[in-house]
């Protein structure tokens, strides 16, 4: 099972890697291309504006917006020739994947003329100011309130696991704005200046070694009135959409990573006899199955996109994606460790060291390295967590798609 393209589509392939050809480091197709870490550094840095130059960061949007306006194809195309060149096409994961999609959906005209833009330039950082310390599986119990002083919102209380806080210019923050309404009703989520007074991050380090998330609190924190989405107190149905977003997966290309590590591990299985084992053998046809069947699952969205016709709810769609792949993720990054045994541990040594995806040599704290495979199997640990875990996926699931009954609820 394939696509089919049109002539147009093909066309447009060919601009895609003709630019890519000229605008990645020299070498990079070489099949032993290697960055430096000051080098990988200088890229990452220099990237996002040589994406933007492109026009390739959310080139779907609609060009009133800075966005191409692309057809779903040509998205399509781009997505596949950024992933066979192995590519980063975007800016920042939170601007261009979450909020600046939420703010398409929900936004006020001024909302996108102000915001839009810069996550299109790469020149504004976000973070998700969603977790609490005792509200993450029951985010609409969060506390941090939110009060409005004349033309500003006063904002105060706590949030945890915010990825990549230290980083950010802003926030998009749940807040509860009605603390008599019941729990889903009294929520705002405010974009958030982070660069203020009232905001004090503190990073969490982990057992790898670095600090992607952070504590982040809010002391009197202010933004501007008109800088709430959506609508005062409907902040729930608003998180609801970000949170669809950051279930799904590029439906044609989401795949293709678990092909390469499916390589990394038929290489190494293959090179200490691993694979003459039946039960390994029989663990990696499943997570090849898997792998094809997402393939195939991908094919059947797009397919129903584009014939305008939708199988299941967004929300629905992004909890059976999400759970499917995160489940089958940490069973494979087990198998991985399993197939290479204690040399997993060891930094630089074997087949693919470097080069698990989603890894990077220059990861980790100097003094506190671990291998990249060893930093990819703890990061597989994470992914049945963040975004919503698997048991709440499947409540979704169980709740919207079977049409089970509610699970019992706490009082309000
Ligand atoms: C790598 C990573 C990055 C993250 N980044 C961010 C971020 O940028 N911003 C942000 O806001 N948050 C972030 N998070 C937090 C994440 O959203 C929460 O960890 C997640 O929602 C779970 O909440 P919790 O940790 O409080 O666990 P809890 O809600 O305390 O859950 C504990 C356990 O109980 C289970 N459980 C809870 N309720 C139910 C139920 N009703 N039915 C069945 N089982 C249940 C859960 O599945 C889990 O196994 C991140 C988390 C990770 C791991």
């Amino acid at each position: 099972m394939d696509l089919i393209y049109a002539p147009e589509d093909e066309a447009f392939r060919t601009e895609i890697r003709s630019w890519l050809e000229t605008n990645l480091p020299a070498g990079w197709f070489d099949p032993d291309f290697e960055m430096t870490p000051e080098d990988r550094k200088e890229f990452n840095a220099g990237w996002p504006a040589k994406l933007f130059e492109g026009g390739w960061i959310c080139a779907t949007w609609p060009k009133e917006y800075g966005g191409k306006g692309l057809t779903t194809m040509q998205g399509v195309v781009l997505s596949e020739e950024f992933a066979r060149a192995k590519a980063p096409l975007r800016a920042d994961f939170f601007g261009d994947t979450l909020v600046g999609p939420t703010i398409l959906q929900w936004g006020t005209e001024e909302q996108k003329k102000e915001f839009l833009p810069q996550i299109l330039n790469g020149t504004m950082r976000w973070c998700q100011g969603f977790s609490e310390p005792n509200s993450g599986s029951d985010l609409a119990s969060l506390k941090t309130t939110a009060v409005l002083d004349g033309d500003e919102w006063v904002i105060n209380g706590q949030k945890v696991w915010t990825t990549g806080g230290h980083h950010a210019d802003y926030c998009f923050l749940l807040t509860r704005t009605d603390p008599d309404s019941p729990k889903h009703k009294g929520i705002s989520y405010l974009l958030v200046p982070m660069h203020q007074p009232g905001v004090e991050v503190r990073g969490i380090t982990q057992p790898d070694g670095t600090a992607e998330f952070c504590e982040v609190f809010f002391d009197d924190a202010r933004c501007p009135k008109d800088n709430v989405v959506g609508g005062v107190n409907n902040g729930w149905k608003v998180a609801n959409s970000t949170l669809a977003f950051e279930r799904g997966m590029s439906a044609t290309t989401g795949y293709r990573r678990f092909e390469e590590e499916f390589k990394l591990m038929l290489a190494d299985a293959t090179e200490n006899g691993a694979i003459h084992e039946p039960l390994v053998r029989q663990r990696m046809m499943e997570y090849y199955t898997k792998i094809q069947l997402l393939r195939i699952n991908g094919l059947r969205s797009l397919s129903s996109t584009l014939a305008g016709t939708k199988d299941m709810g967004v929300a629905a769609l992004g909890a059976t994606n999400k759970m499917f792949w995160t489940e089958m993720h940490k069973a494979a990054m087990e198998l991985a460790l399993d197939i290479k045994g204690a040399s997993s541990m060891l930094i630089d040594t074997g087949s693919g060291a470097g080069s698990w995806p989603g890894t990077s040599r220059d990861k980790g704290r100097p003094g506190y390295p671990v291998s990249p495979m060893m930093s990819a199997f703890f990061f597989s640990r994470s992914e049945t967590i963040w975004g919503g875990t698997s048991q709440i996926q499947r409540n979704i699931v169980g709740e919207r798609v079977l049409g089970l009954p509610k699970e019992p609820q706490t009082a309000q």
